[in-house]
């Protein structure tokens, strides 16, 4: 059985290798339980995590319009109640799309600060299928759904500044995206930087939260321990940049200099590292 998991993930790990370069490939979809009622769904690299209750089923990110439609179908057919709650990690277009496919039977929550951000993309296609929340909240709030209860806390600006942790406390386990990250080196250039408030918002959680799993929005599930990890290395990848930038390095130099050893087993290190160096750099030197 576990050699048979193990082929799987082989197998799935070569078709997204194919996918990435073939984009007409079938996509890589699937339903994982984490827990009792928690669930991981998977599409592609992006992951969402829902709840099953007795009142029906507290959904994260949709994900996107086609993942939506086929989780819908699968969710139907699995388990015997509708989709009362989509709980948004944050507006971005590639984790936040397809909530129409769930409007019949849900309410949709996220950070105040998804409104303004979608309004902000009014007319761009990219967005035309994020549905807005119908709840917002500033702090903190949760939802209570079959007796269970799911947590929404801001967490404090970085990737986005309208981040939700979304913590299931009786797993104890938290939904993160994008600024949390298992074993794997952040997405690209950190959006330009600055690194400062990632390491801020990564402490603020590990300070402030109650935790023992975390589910991120891609990559492998890990433990409280591997996000202190990943704060390590952002905090490694900052005093670097910044020494470098203090002995006179060009971002070249430093993208040649900065190898970051306690990290190798990060994924997409070698596909984002130097991007990592890049959006870091930037940040620092927009800082000065
Ligand atoms: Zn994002
Ligand atoms: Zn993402």
């Amino acid at each position: 059985m576990k050699y048979r998991k193990f082929a799987a993930s082989l197998i799935a790990s070569a078709a997204m290798l194919v996918a990435a370069a073939t984009p007409a490939q079938e996509p890589v979809r699937e339903i994982v339980n984490i827990t009792g009622d928690l669930y991981r769904g998977i599409d592609n690299a992006h992951r969402t995590v829902f709840l099953v209750t007795d009142g029906g089923i507290i959904l994260t990110d949709p994900i996107n319009l086609e993942f939506a439609q086929w989780l819908k179908a699968e969710l139907d057919q699995r388990f015997d109640v509708p989709v009362r709650y989509v709980l948004y990690s944050h507006y971005h277009d590639d984790h936040a799309s397809g909530g129409n496919v769930f409007a019949e039977t849900a309410t949709f929550v996220g950070h105040e600060n998804m409104i303004p951000n979608l309004a902000a993309e009014a007319g761009n296609p990219v967005f035309q299928h994020v549905r807005p929340p119908d709840i917002t909240y500033s702090d903190r709030m949760s939802v209570t759904l079959g007796g269970r209860t799911v947590e929404m806390i801001h967490s404090p600006p970085s990737h986005s500044n309208d981040s939700s942790i979304i913590r299931f406390p009786d797993e104890r386990l938290i939904f993160a995206v994008d600024w949390v990250n298992v074993r794997r080196v952040p997405f690209q250039n950190l959006g330009g930087g600055p690194v400062g408030p990632w390491i801020e918002a990564n402490r603020h959680l590990q300070a402030t939260v109650d935790y023992d799993v975390v589910a991120p929005g891609h990559g492998p599930i890990g433990s409280k321990a591997d996000v202190d990890h990943s704060t390590q290395y952002l905090v490694d990848l900052l005093a670097a940049v910044r020494a470098g930038i203090d002995a006179g390095q060009s971002l070249e130099e430093m993208q040649e200099t900065i190898l970051m050893e306690d990290y190798s087993d990060y994924a997409q290190r070698d596909a984002w590292m130097q991007m990592n160096i890049q959006g870091a750099y930037q940040g620092e030197m927009a800082n000065q």
